[in-house]
């Protein structure tokens, strides 16, 4: 598939889903993908894109930055504290904010900067041991302790059990969110875009559907 074909896809979600046209933010997921892949998406128009790495977004945009105006990069894997500070250089919005001690040190530096990337935090719909994210019961007072630190807390993020239906999982988040008054909605990706978009998502991650699958 190709830029062209999602975006029209995320438009007839939008139209479908009675929601304004461009409601929907679509992030292009580009870890992993070659650098020609991603120009060519940047040559199609593309502008916001999601890396799940720190150090590989560091390794590319700032090329890319100087050859394409306006590109806006969102986070949406795991951060290291350490990581923290390259982050909030680097992106302009976190999607994986998902513990306390990571929400102290962006707080820091936020301080420090003056300024801060919007923040989504991630919320571990499925309980999944293995997966990042607060707890679906912790999600309240981690967002309040966000606040209590200033914070720009603009969202919820999830990333459903893989193999299992996503609306549930999307109208959890969904109502996360509503009951904090927050507005963003991070959800969705190659396969279940659609369905994210009927339930309210803001922002929908989309990698291999535009790039084709990650090599290696
Ligand atoms: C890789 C990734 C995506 C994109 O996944 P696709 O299935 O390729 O669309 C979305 N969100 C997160 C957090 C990811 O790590």
């Amino acid at each position: 598939m190709t830029l062209a074909t999602i975006t029209e896809r995320l438009r007839a979600a939008e139209a479908e889903a009675g929601r304004a046209p461009d409601s929907v933010t679509l992030i292009a997921v580009s870890k992993v993908q070659s650098e020609d892949r991603v120009r060519a998406v940047l040559q199609q128009g593309q502008r916001i894109f999601g890396e799940n790495r720190v150090q590989e977004a560091q390794t590319r945009w700032p090329e890319f930055q100087q050859e394409f105006e306006d590109i806006s990069l969102h986070l949406i894997g795991p951060l290291q504290t350490n990581k923290a500070r390259a982050a909030v250089e680097m992106f302009d919005a976190i999607h994986s904010v998902d513990r306390p001690r990571l929400a102290n040190t962006l707080a820091r530096l936020a301080q420090e900067r003056g300024a801060c990337p919007d923040l989504f935090v991630q919320v571990n719909t499925g309980a999944e041991p293995q997966k990042a994210g607060v707890l679906p019961e912790d999600a309240d007072a981690m967002i309040a302790q966000m606040r209590g630190m200033d914070l720009p807390v603009i969202g919820a993020m999830c990333i459903p059990p893989a193999g299992e239906d996503s609306a549930p999982h999307f109208q959890m988040l969904a109502q996360i969110a509503e009951r904090n008054g927050l507005t963003g909605l991070s959800m969705g990706m190659s396969d279940d875009f659609e369905t994210a978009v009927a339930l309210g998502a803001t922002h929908v991650r989309v990698g291999s559907a535009i790039f084709g699958a990650r090599e290696g």
